[in-house]
C-alpha cells in the first residue's frame, strides 16, 4: 500500500459520489481515499506537508477559527482559546472527565451534573461536537480542494470502545459539518481492513489491534467471520501514548543535566523547548542509535538504550492491558492469529519487539502506522459505495424490510438475514371504493408496529383507476440487489399503473444501531404479539363494520325491520369495543355481528344465486 502523491485535476475523479474515510483521532486527523486509477486506499495530502492534520482548533480573538498545524502553533501561546484533545470530551459529562481535568489547558464547563461538557472560550461556548465538526469542516475542505470535486459522505472512525452517546456524537459532528456519515467505523476494524482482512469471505481470523498513539493506547481483539467483524474484548489506557515517552526523555535529561522540576515551572520555554527535543530524539531513536543536541548551552544526549529503560514501564503496562484484553476475550495468546501495529508511537523499536514476543509472532507493520486507519476507512468507503464489486459487504439483510399496512403493523417482504441479491413480492388491495392512491411506506426492523422500526422511504402509487375497494391488486415487489440497494416498485396489476423508489437500506445504521434494534425486538416480542393480535382484530372489525353497512345500504329493501336493527345494535356494540385495548371482547362482538349478518347474507346471496340459475335456464335453453 504504498503512497501514491495525487495531483488529481483529471476528470476521473470528478464522480459525485466521492466517499472518504476520514480518521477523526484524538491527536491528528486525516483523511484518505481510494485512488480511482491504482484502487489502493491513499492518504490526502497536499503539495510538500504531511498527511496528519493535528486535531487542534484555535480561536482568534477577531473571530477567526483556524485548524491543524495553524492552530497547533497556538497552544503555548494561547492555551485558553486553543482547543486539543476534543475526541476526549465527546459524549462526556463533567463527572466523566472530573479526575483528568487538569489535563486540559482550557476552560472545561464545571457545572457538576451528568450534563454533557462544554468548552468555555471567551465569552462563548462549545460543545465538543461542535469542536469536532471544526475539524471535520476543515477537513473536508482539505480535501475537496486536493480532489476539485465536492466531498459530502464520508465514514468516520471512531474507537471500539465508544459508546451510543459518543458514535452519536460523532455522527452528529459529521452532519454538522455538511457530512453525510454513511458509517462510523471501529478504528481496529479499518485498520484490518487496510491491511486486506476480512476482504476474504472465507476468511476466519482472530486478529489483535495493537495501538499505541500520541496520547492514548488502545488494545482491541477482533474476530472476522465471513466478513463480519466482532469486537471480542478491547483495553487501554486513555491516558498513555507516545507524549508520555517524550516525558521520560526529558526526566532522563533533567536528570543529567540537574535541572529541577521548580526551574522548568519557572522556564515555560525551556520546559517547551526539551519536550520538542525529546519528541525529536524519540523519532531519531527509532532509526538511529544515539540522539545529540544543544538547548540553552544544554548537552542534550541520549542513547537508544537509555531510551529504551526510560519507557520500558510504560511499554509493560501496555502488554498488561494486551493480557487482561485476551483474558477478557477468553483466548490464549495462540489463538491470535494477525497482530496488527497502529499509532505513531509503534514505529519505536522496542514498543514492535514487547508486542511480537508477547504475541509470539511478527507484527503487522507495513502501513503507515498514522494512516492506516483512515486508509481502512477508505476501503470501506468505497465498499459502501459499490465500487467493490468483487466483496459486499453486506451480503445479507441485517434487519428486515418491509411495508407499512392496516393498523400500522409491519408486512415484512424480506425477512432479515436473507441472502443478497434478493427479492420478494406481495398484492395489496384497496381500502375504499374509487381510490385512487396509496401511499407505500417501506420499514426496517423487527418490531410488529412500524413506529418502532426505521422508516427508509416513502412514496405513493397514484392514478389506479377508480374500482370498488378490493378490487385493484397492488403488487409491491422489493428487490435487493448486489449492491445492496432496494428498489420497491408498487404496480397496480389491472391498469399497469407503477411507481417505483430506491432506497439503501444499511446507509446511517451503525453495526450497534443493527443490534439494539435487533435486541429490541426480542426484548419486546410478547408485547409485539399481543400488539399485532390487537391491530389485526381492530382492522377485522372495521372492515366488517364497512362491508356489513355498505351491504345493508344496497341491499335493505330485501332484510326485515328486525334483521336491520340487529344489524345496527350490533355495528354500535362492536364499535364501541374497538377502542378498547380488549382483543378478546372485540373478536367476541365481531363474531357477534357476523352471527347477525350471516344468515341474511346467506339468504340474499341464495335468492341471487337461484335467480341467475333461472334466468340462465330460461334465456339460454341447452
Ligand atoms: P498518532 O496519535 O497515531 O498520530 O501518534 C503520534 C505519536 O507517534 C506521537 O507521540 C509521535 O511522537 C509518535 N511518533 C511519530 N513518529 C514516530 C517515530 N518515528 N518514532 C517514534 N514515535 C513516533
Amino acid at each position: 500500500m504504498a503512497k501514491i502523491g495525487i495531483n488529481i485535476a483529471t476528470g476521473s475523479l470528478q464522480q459525485s459520489e466521492m466517499i472518504v474515510g476520514i480518521d477523526l483521532g484524538t491527536t491528528n486527523s486525516l483523511v484518505a481515499i481510494i485512488h480511482p486509477e491504482s484502487r489502493q486506499p491513499v492518504a490526502l495530502q497536499e503539495h510538500n506537508s504531511s498527511s496528519l492534520v493535528p486535531s487542534v482548533v484555535h480561536f482568534g480573538e477577531d473571530g477567526s477559527v483556524v485548524v491543524g498545524e495553524e492552530a497547533k502553533k497556538f497552544l503555548v501561546l494561547a492555551p485558553q482559546s486553543t482547543i486539543f484533545s476534543a475526541k476526549r470530551l465527546m459524549g462526556k459529562s463533567y463527572n466523566d472527565i472530573r479526575t483528568n481535568a487538569s489535563f486540559f489547558t482550557y476552560r472545561i464547563i464545571d457545572d457538576n451534573t451528568e450534563s454533557l461538557v462544554k468548552v468555555q472560550v471567551g465569552s462563548k461556548f462549545y460543545s465538543p461536537v461542535e469542536l469536532s465538526s471544526l475539524i471535520l469542516k476543515d477537513l473536508k475542505q482539505r480535501a475537496e480542494h486536493i480532489l476539485k470535486t465536492p466531498v459530502t459522505k464520508a465514514v468516520i472512525t471512531v474507537p471500539a470502545y465508544f459508546n451510543d452517546a459518543q458514535r452519536q456524537a460523532t455522527r452528529d459532528a459529521g452532519k454538522l459539518a455538511g457530512l453525510d456519515v454513511l458509517r462510523i467505523l471501529n478504528e481496529p476494524t479499518a485498520a484490518s481492513l487496510a491491511y486486506g482482512l476480512g476482504l476474504n469471505k472465507e476468511e476466519e481470523k482472530t486478529i489483535a489491534v495493537y495501538d499505541l498513539g500520541g496520547g492514548t493506547f488502545d488494545i482491541s481483539i477482533l474476530k472476522i467471520t465471513q466478513g463480519i467483524f466482532e469486537v471480542l474484548s478491547t483495553n487501554g489506557d486513555t491516558y498513555l501514548g507516545g507524549d508520555d515517552f517524550d516525558q521520560m526523555i526529558v526526566k532522563h535529561w533533567m536528570e543529567q543535566l540537574g535541572i529541577s522540576e521548580a526551574s522548568l515551572i519557572e522556564d515555560k520555554t525551556l520546559a517547551q523547548e526539551l519536550r520538542l527535543r525529546a519528541e525529536a530524539a524519540k523519532k531519531w531513536l527509532s532509526n538511529n542509535e544515539s540522539f545529540s543536541d544543544a538547548v540553552n548551552g544544554h548537552q542534550l544526549r541520549i542513547t537508544r538504550s537509555q531510551f529504551e529503560q526510560a519507557v520500558q514501564g510504560l511499554i509493560r503496562k501496555t502488554i498488561d492491558s494486551c493480557s487482561q484484553a485476551l483474558r477478557d476475550a477468553k483466548l490464549e495468546k495462540d489463538a491470535i492469529d494477525v497482530v496488527v501495529m497502529v499509532g505513531g508511537s509503534t514505529r519505536v523499536p522496542a514498543v514492535k519487539q514487547a508486542v511480537s514476543s508477547f504475541f509470539g509472532k511478527p507484527v503487522n507493520d507495513s502501513v503507515n502506522p498514522d494512516e492506516v486507519v483512515a486508509l481502512g476507512a477508505a476501503v470501506q468507503a468505497d465498499i459502501l459505495a459499490g465500487n467493490n464489486k468483487e466483496f459486499l459487504l453486506l451480503d445479507i439483510t441485517p434487519l428486515s424490510l418491509g411495508i407499512e399496512t392496516m393498523g400500522g403493523l409491519m408486512d415484512v417482504l424480506i425477512s432479515r438475514n436473507s441472502k443478497i441479491p434478493t427479492k420478494a413480492a406481495r398484492q395489496y388491495t384497496t381500502q375504499k371504493d374509487g381510490q385512487s392512491g396509496m401511499r407505500i411506506s417501506v420499514y426496517q426492523g423487527e418490531r410488529d408496529l412500524v413506529k418502532d422500526n426505521r422508516k427508509l422511504a416513502e412514496f405513493n402509487l397514484e392514478g389506479i383507476p377508480g374500482m370498488p375497494a378490493g378490487l385493484p391488486k397492488v403488487e409491491v415487489s422489493f428487490l435487493i440487489n448486489a449492491d445492496g440497494i432496494l428498489v420497491v416498485r408498487a404496480r397496480e396489476l389491472r391498469s399497469g399503473v407503477e411507481q417505483s423508489i430506491e432506497v439503501t437500506p444499511q446507509y446511517g445504521l451503525t453495526d450497534q444501531q443493527v443490534e439494539n434494534m435487533l435486541l429490541d425486538s426480542l426484548t419486546h416480542a410478547q408485547e409485539d404479539i399481543k400488539t399485532r393480535a390487537l391491530v389485526e382484530a381492530r382492522t377485522e372489525a372495521g372492515q366488517l363494520i364497512e362491508t356489513t353497512e355498505r351491504f345493508v345500504e344496497k341491499n335493505g329493501s330485501y332484510l326485515t325491520a328486525d334483521e336491520i336493527e340487529a344489524t345496527r345494535q350490533a355495528i354500535a356494540t362492536l364499535q364501541s369495543v374497538i377502542a378498547s385495548g380488549n382483543k378478546d371482547l372485540i373478536s367476541e362482538k365481531t363474531e357477534a355481528l357476523n352471527s347477525v349478518s350471516r344468515p341474511y347474507a346467506e339468504r340474499l346471496m341464495d335468492e341471487a344465486v337461484s335467480k341467475a340459475i333461472s334466468g340462465k335456464t330460461l334465456s339460454d335453453p341447452i
